[in-house]
């Protein structure tokens, strides 16, 4: 089987299985070599590693990680991809592709019997209808990982990178940065994609933190203090946060917390970096 990654081998195996992309499930595969080269030396791989790629297509970045990495597994949800998959990756005997969803598959079992516990890598060129989810869920559910260098939607990216003061800073921001640092590796154009997609999109590395940045006695309501802030940007904090059915916290309360902070109870929570917002938590914990 010849090398994917160009346009002339996609075409070739796409029309050898008569494949049909399917919308539904975010299909654009990785036709450049250059961004494949990049996003395997922005994650690091080496022999040692196994590496968790999520959504393989018909196994373009998938034969990349191979020669890189000591085993992959590919999780890929559309079951008219694996006998594609089969045939791609015939040459390897260091990946194990398993068809399902991502959302579904329990990864920290894979991370135990694959690598007895220890921390793993993501890659992926992410179905983008699903990224904050696929991303969420590996942070939040604890799978030991040491970092998930991804494609998304650039305006994506953009969004987990940045700090308080722009635009684009919100809820997503401050989740990614309390668990990772974001490092933007490479813009890549629709061209690069087959089909394109109508979106510019970005590659992203996610180094995960081994403790998280700021200390909250309470990380659930850190959480629902950033949501409630973000849900309602024009508003205070103060109007915000009250108006959230998620916070149980008084006017009163607030205020004394912004108070104790030494923070005007005008202020508005996009102002507020990670280290605020766990102040606050903490502040209204006593
Ligand atoms: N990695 C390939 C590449 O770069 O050419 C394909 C990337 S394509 C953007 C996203 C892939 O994720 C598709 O193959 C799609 O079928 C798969 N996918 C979509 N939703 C998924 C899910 N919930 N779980 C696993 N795979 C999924």
């Amino acid at each position: 089987m010849a090398t994917l990654g160009n346009p002339q081998n996609t075409i070739a195996v796409l029309q050898k299985y008569q494949f049909n992309f399917q919308k539904k499930f975010g299909q654009n595969f990785l036709i450049d070599t250059h961004v494949l080269d990049k996003i395997i030396a922005a994650a690091n791989i080496t022999k040692e590693d196994l590496v968790l790629e999520i959504g393989p297509g018909i196994g373009t970045m998938t034969q990349y990680l191979c020669e890189n990495a000591r085993e992959v597994v590919a999780v890929e949800i559309d079951k008219n991809l694996i006998p594609i998959l089969e045939d791609t990756l015939s040459e390897y005997d260091n990946v194990s592709v398993i068809n399902g969803d991502i959302l579904k598959v329990d990864i920290n079992k894979i991370v135990e019997e694959k690598n007895g516990g220890k921390p793993i890598k993501v890659v992926a060129n992410l179905p983008y209808y699903i990224t904050t989810p696929i991303i969420m869920g590996l942070f939040e559910s604890h799978v030991p990982v040491e970092n998930i260098t991804v494609m998304v939607q650039k305006e994506v990216a953009d969004r987990m990178q940045v700090g308080p003061g722009t635009k684009e800073y919100g809820a997503l921001s401050l989740a990614v940065q309390y668990y990772a640092e974001p490092y933007i590796v490479a813009n890549v154009p629709p061209n690069c994609f087959m089909p394109r997609p109508k979106v510019g999109s970005a590659v992203i590395r996610l180094t995960c933190h081994k403790e998280p940045p700021v200390k909250v006695a309470d990380e659930t309501l850190l959480f629902r203090l950033i949501r409630a802030s973000f849900n309602q940007r024009r508003k205070t904090l103060v109007n915000g946060l009250q108006n959230s059915p998620e916070i149980t916290a008084t006017k009163e309360e607030i205020l004394a917390a912004l108070d104790s902070m030494g923070v005007s109870p005008t202020v508005r929570g996009e102002t507020f970096d990670l280290e605020a917002f766990a102040c606050l938590a903490n502040a209204l914990t006593k």
